[in-house]
């Protein structure tokens, strides 16, 4: 089939074919596992928060991870298809991650997707086969050094099942360079790449300016990083033989995947006197218990958790409360956030 240009503005460019890991993320149906803030590179554009940057702290999606088991309970609260693992570095802490992978393979069934970010400093050949047969079905090399592409290449020889990638942040001074480092991945036969929009966070935003880079008017994101990635998507076309590339907008990773995930989530813990709201929250309320909203709790519009009452948002009562919190766990009911529009 002859190679198109895609766009749908602030939701993709893409020339080949999507990355299966790249399409559950769309869809919401992808944990991602932030699996140790540790990472021993030190990139200027890193968009990781210092709460987490070089901790070893986990989390899946938005949950701080105590154990594999709350990791299996993510994964049934978002109905998902698979897991992203990040970091930091994942291969910093590799036994986590061979035994993360591992767990969710036996749980899951082979089916379930699971893909991995790296710089590539750790993915000795050994580590590459040990995560074959660990059954990680994508890799993502962020190559933070130009000895690390050798790493790449060697991935791309040695794993048969493992499918290959890169990812890399779009900064748009680097166009021409991000370009002959893709014709020279499509030679030896990588199968995608990944362009992200370059996010500003706390972490980097001082570094960035240091630099020279602009923020956005319009999102915490790099002025130009857009543009300049639609630009070697469109290039890639006709100048690139197999390997497809992608670029991926920080907005819609941040606010529509993580919402559509959300809402899934929510779908699946929320109680019946609950409201979803279109952020994929939830919204209840909530008064003192008292003899008048014991007897809603006895007619079966709420429920009792701790001093308070929980009952339905259709009913009024005059010391409510609205509340909102984001959906976690069946039995917990988190408040977040006072409604204003109470
Ligand atoms: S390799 Fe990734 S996690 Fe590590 S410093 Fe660079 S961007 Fe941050």
């Amino acid at each position: 089939m002859p190679r198109r240009f895609h766009l749908i503005p602030g939701v993709y460019a893409y020339v080949g074919r999507l990355p299966k890991g790249c399409r559950l993320c769309i869809q919401g149906t992808k944990m991602v596992i932030f699996i140790t803030g540790v990472c021993h590179d030190n990139c200027f554009y890193c968009p990781v928060s210092p709460e987490r940057f070089g901790r070893q702290v986990a989390y899946a999606d938005e949950e701080p991870l105590q154990s594999i088991e709350d990791l299996v309970d993510e994964a049934l609260r978002i109905g998902a298809d698979g897991a992203s693992i990040t970091g930091g570095d994942p291969l910093v802490a590799l036994e986590k991650t061979v035994r993360t992978i591992r767990v969710l393979k036996e749980v899951f069934g082979d089916e379930f997707h699971i893909h991995l970010y790296t710089s590539g400093r750790y993915a000795t050949s050994d580590v590459l086969r040990e995560l074959e047969e660990s059954g990680l079905d994508e890799i993502r090399f962020h190559p933070t050094a130009p000895w690390l592409m050798e790493r790449i290449e060697r991935a791309v020889k040695l794993l048969r099942r493992v499918r290959v990638g890169v990812e890399v942040p779009v900064l748009p001074d680097r166009v021409e360079e991000l370009k002959s480092m893709i014709k020279w991945l499509d030679d030896i036969g990588v199968e995608f790449i990944n362009l992200n929009e370059v996010e500003v966070s706390p972490l980097n935003v001082l570094r960035l300016s240091e630099r020279g880079y602009r923020v956005s008017k319009d999102a915490p994101v790099v002025e130009g990083s857009e543009e300049a990635a639609i630009e070697i998507v469109k290039w890639a076309l006709n100048n690139t033989r197999r390997i497809s590339v992608h670029y991926c907008p920080a907005g819609y990773k941040d606010s529509v995947q993580m919402r559509i995930r959300l809402i899934r989530k929510a779908l699946r813990v929320m109680k019946p006197y609950e409201e979803l709201t279109s952020q994929g929250m939830l919204r209840v309320k909530r008064a003192p218990v008292n003899p008048t909203t014991t007897r809603i709790v006895h007619e079966g519009y709420g429920e009792v958790i701790g001093n308070s009452v929980y009952f339905w948002p259709g009913l009024a009562l005059e010391d409510e409360e609205l509340i909102t919190r984001y959906p976690t766990r069946m039995h917990h009911l988190l408040p977040m956030e006072k409604d204003s529009a109470k």
